[in-house]
């Protein structure tokens, strides 16, 4: 069923398939941080993140969200929607952590009074740099209409899981979505939604359970991912 292979990201691989209509997504267990700058590997993250992505994915479908999702294909393969990918990350914050706190001056923990929506243009080599409504207009990245289709799916997006996540003991900070058209020109969720792409608190403890333990060398990385496993996907849920 695999072809040729589309792409290799830093965390997965994208096939053809003899339909050019779908294409196979092979999540690895290679993990990079900081634009690349910090590389590892996370043992198991690849089946974590393709498991967890497949079901939300199929949840939010459920709440009207149209996505790129087909069919999971083993552990660690998935049969997806071929889309055009918008060159955005759209990242929703809830509390403040990571560059926002940074940049903001927010100490890590803040509740912010509302969620926050940020655009970053993927653009590896720029750095990923953030933009904002007129710059995505004016580089013509998308429309008008299609920037509303986007911010409203994933601030109902955000609503979701934030509340779907809290019933597992997680806090949702924050996350990362990507978006791409289908060949109508319809716009679908696509990538993923995982440890890798969000940032989850224990409700209790504050205790991370996603990247961050990489990113920061805070130990214990493969029991987060499979602690948020258990949570989502563990026996009786
Ligand atoms: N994020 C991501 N990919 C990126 C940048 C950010 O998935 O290339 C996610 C990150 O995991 C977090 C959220 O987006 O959940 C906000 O990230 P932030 O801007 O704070 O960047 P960071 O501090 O993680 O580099």
């Amino acid at each position: 069923m695999k072809k040729e292979m589309l792409y290799e990201g830093k965390a997965k691989k994208v096939f053809a398939t003899e339909d050019p209509n779908l294409c196979i997504v092979d999540y690895k267990d290679d993990a990079t941080a900081f634009n690349g700058l910090k590389k590892g590997s996370i043992v198991g993250k690849g089946v974590v993140n393709n498991r967890l992505t497949n079901h939300f994915m199929r949840l939010l479908d459920k709440e009207g969200i149209p996505t790129h999702f087909v069919e999971e294909l083993s552990e660690r393969e998935t049969l997806v929607k071929r889309v055009t990918i918008i060159p955005l990350e759209v990242i929703v914050r809830n509390i403040a952590a990571g560059s926002l706190a940074k940049r903001l001056g927010l100490e890590e923990g803040h509740v912010m009074s509302r969620p926050v929506i940020e655009y970053c243009y993927k653009d590896d080599s720029l750095g990923d740099p953030m933009v904002n409504d007129y710059h995505i207009l004016a580089m013509n990245i998308a429309t008008a209409e299609e920037l509303n289709t986007i911010s409203g799916y994933s601030l109902k997006i955000n609503e979701y899981l934030r509340d779907y996540l809290l019933k597992h003991g997680i806090v949702l900070v924050d996350f990362k979505l990507e978006f791409g058209k289908l060949p109508d020109g319809t716009i679908v969720l696509a990538d993923e939604i995982s440890p890798d792409t969000c940032r989850f608190w224990d409700s209790e403890s504050n205790e991370k359970l996603d990247k961050d333990r990489f990113r920061r060398d805070l130990g214990g990385v493969e029991e987060a991912y499979q602690e948020v496993y258990r949570r989502i996907l563990g026996e009786g849920n």
